[in-house]
């Protein structure tokens, strides 16, 4: 993540006076790689670090942090301001029925969304809500609008077989009109590539139902195809917003950044899952701290601070960073991050930790995996708990049989304190963890 790698920049930066032009620059390469590996196109990274670059050439570094602690600020600002600073929520407010016209490629998720975005504005609005499907492309296409419409409850026109998208587009707006819905949206076709016939329909529909919102939907895992999608959408069919969907999974988040810069148009939502309810109102300053890989160091520490006190956190560290953290210590870390709503939600907000949050989560980290390795550690000897490296096969047997569970769950734990340890040791690097909240202002 760039906190690793800024880690080694930080370490060249800290206690020098002023930000030179060298140190921006050496700053900005890792910068430039995180994009990258984020999945923010190449000419919008490019013009993302000339921007930040020229913003902190030069810039007052206040007296109370370090010019490395300055770029991190510099660069999470630019980037939030980038992907549009303040959270934008639709605008709905046109004598109704508000037209919601949901654009995008086949498979991008804009059936779907649809019927979230209707759930939204139901339950969170109180809005009346109709939904109609302008697909005759695929057979089964309106039929999917009309269970997800169930599902959600909210109201689907009925199907006329044979209708073209325009005609569809009409009678909806007749029913809308008629009976009092406040919001109509159309799920409107989507082709596997943009093409001509595709812009037309888009265009004729649009003239028919004057949205007030049209919204494109993307799918945030298909990085410069997107890209290339938002492009062609732009400049033919006047947008009001994006959805960004499949924010759940692996996205790194790039993705938002190259399609703001792109379009130009705020994103709106992510989508984050399957279910009805997975949808997000887009949050600019979550993306970017998602996209730099930093997580919520901040908000770590002060949850930590509630229940450890902050020197028998540096002293945990300390331990960590010489190798000393036994098994008594993983046991008081378990304990305690039972207390904080569970290693899923510490993990995520520690830097560098994202992958074995992921490992974690696949192995079931909930409150049941935190009490049984409290409790395989209460099987181990003394000795044991104090020298981990002693855990020989015969002692598992032993340890698992006396927790009531498995040798390969044993295992899991030893491993899990290994990268613990290793984790700890890169965060000593970078000052501790008081100081790299720090760092982060
Ligand atoms: P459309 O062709 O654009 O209407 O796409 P659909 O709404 O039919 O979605 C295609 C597939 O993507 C479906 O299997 C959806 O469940 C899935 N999908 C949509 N949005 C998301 C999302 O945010 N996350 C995930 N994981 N899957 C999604
Ligand atoms: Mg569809």
């Amino acid at each position: 993540s760039l906190s690793d790698r800024l880690g080694g920049v930080f370490d060249k930066l800290r206690g020098r006076g002023a930000l030179t032009e060298a140190d921006v620059r050496a700053a900005m390469r890792e910068v430039r790689i995180a994009l990258l590996e984020a999945d923010v196109a190449l000419p919008v990274a490019k013009d993302f670090i000339e921007n930040v670059t020229q913003r902190a050439i030069g810039a007052e570094v206040t007296k109370s942090v370090t010019p490395g602690q300055q770029v991190v600020k510099i660069v999470s600002d630019e980037l939030t301001a980038m992907l549009g600073g303040e959270q934008e929520d639709l605008h709905l407010s046109v004598s109704p029925p508000a037209v919601i016209m949901m654009v995008g490629l086949q498979g991008s998720g804009k059936t779907t969304t649809t019927a979230k975005i209707a759930r939204r504005l139901r339950t969170k609005d109180g809005k009346k809500v109709l939904m109609a499907s302008l697909d005759v492309n695929r057979p089964a296409a309106q039929e999917q609008l009309r269970v997800l419409g169930e599902q959600v409850e909210v109201p689907t026109l009925p199907i006329v077989e044979g209708q073209q998208p325009v005609d569809i587009a009409r009678r909806a707006l007749q029913s809308a009109k008629l009976q009092g819905f406040d919001v109509l949206m159309l799920d409107t076709a989507g082709r596997l590539h943009v093409d001509q016939p595709l812009m037309a329909e888009m265009q004729a529909v649009g003239e028919v139902a004057r949205p007030a919102e049209t919204l494109l939907v993307v799918d945030a895992l298909t990085g410069q195809d997107a890209v290339n999608v938002a492009t062609s959408f732009t400049q033919q069919v006047p947008l009001s917003g994006v959805v960004l969907t499949r924010m759940d999974g692996d996205a790194r988040g790039g993705a938002a950044l190259s399609m703001r810069a792109v379009t130009g148009r705020p994103i709106k939502f992510i989508g984050t899952g399957e279910k009805v309810d997975a949808l997000d109102a887009f949050d600019p300053s979550r993306v970017a701290s998602r996209i730099l890989g930093m997580g919520d160091v901040v908000s770590l520490v002060e949850k930590a601070s509630q229940v450890v006190e902050a020197e028998e956190a540096e002293k945990m560290a300390a331990k960590f960073a010489k190798g000393e953290f036994d098994m008594n210590d993983l046991r008081q870390q378990l304990t305690q991050m039972q207390k904080m709503g569970g290693m899923g939600a510490l993990m995520g907000m520690m830097p560098g930790l994202g992958k074995m949050r992921a490992q974690a989560e696949k192995a079931g980290a909930d409150d049941t995996m935190l009490r049984r390795n409290v409790a395989i550690i209460n099987s181990m000897t003394p000795k044991e708990r104090s020298r981990p490296q002693l855990l020989n096969a015969k002692r598992k047997i032993r340890i698992a049989n006396g927790a009531g569970t498995t040798v390969q769950e044993v295992n899991k734990l030893i491993k899990m304190h290994k990268e613990m340890s290793t984790a700890m040791k890169k965060i000593k690097k970078m000052g501790g963890l008081k100081g790299f909240a720090k760092m982060l202002g």
